[in-house]
């Protein structure tokens, strides 16, 4: 009786491992497709520092651009009253100078805007991909949900199917949640999980007489040699 009772623990700790197998899958998908929206965020950021730097380029262009009328004004006029030839000079040569600033500026502002470009079909591109793996991981996410259902199905009922005293056990067990589930078993004379010392009388209480015994340390039901 008791040791159906562990192959019944047995199947629902091998059901349990199945279940969390479909989890970590489910988990994986989900994974891609955040990899990849955070890639578009990244790419949507950057758009939006270029447009800034182009914004301030157009700005910087148009400043300068009012500073050599000025320039060339000011030499047309002082030429005009025929002043100081070292003077017209001057604004002439503020003039070429400005003129090589927008000419600076021009090559600036079309650089950005092909990366501009760049990034707008990157940004396509990848809508595209997101869209398509979003379809994947929509379909493979569908698919292991319904096997943790089935699952769940099987765990409850083999859960119905336990004597009082295993079922109890195993209830008060699951409640903690721990790490790896709530089985373990006996290895060189100490608990698998914790390396908790279990005694030669409880060994053989354990893998001969299949009791049901939880380790004293970490609460985890003992498995017998053989059921698990
Ligand atoms: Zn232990």
């Amino acid at each position: 009786m008791t040791a159906e009772s562990f192959l019944k623990l047995k199947e629902f700790d091998s059901l349990e491992k199945m279940k969390l197998h479909h989890q970590k899958q489910i988990q994986e998908q989900e994974e891609r497709l955040s990899l990849l929206n955070n890639k578009k965020q990244e790419k949507l950021n950057s758009q939006k520092q270029l447009l800034n730097d182009l914004h301030a380029l157009e700005q910087q262009y148009f400043e300068s651009e009012k500073k050599l009328k000025t320039a060339e004004a000011q030499a047309s006029g002082l030429r005009d009253i025929g002043a100081d030839e070292s003077k017209i000079q001057q604004f002439q040569s503020d003039a070429a100078k400005l003129e090589n600033e927008l000419f600076g500026l021009l090559e600036q502002t079309e650089q950005i805007q092909q990366e501009l470009n760049e990034a707008k079909t990157f940004l396509s591109g990848l809508e595209k991909t997101i869209l398509e793996i979003d379809t994947e991981v929509s379909g493979e996410r569908e698919e292991h949900q319904k096997a943790i259902a089935q699952l769940d199905l099987r765990l409850v009922l083999i859960k119905e199917e336990l004597p009082t005293d295993f079922r109890e056990a195993l209830e008060k067990t699951l409640k903690k949640k721990l790490a790896i589930g709530p089985f373990t078993r006996i290895e060189n004379g100490s608990c698998y999980f914790c390396r908790y010392k279990i005694s030669r009388v409880e060994e053989s209480e354990i893998d001969m007489q299949k009791m049901l015994k939880h380790c004293p340390q970490c609460t985890r039901i003992f498995l017998p040699y053989g059921a698990s």
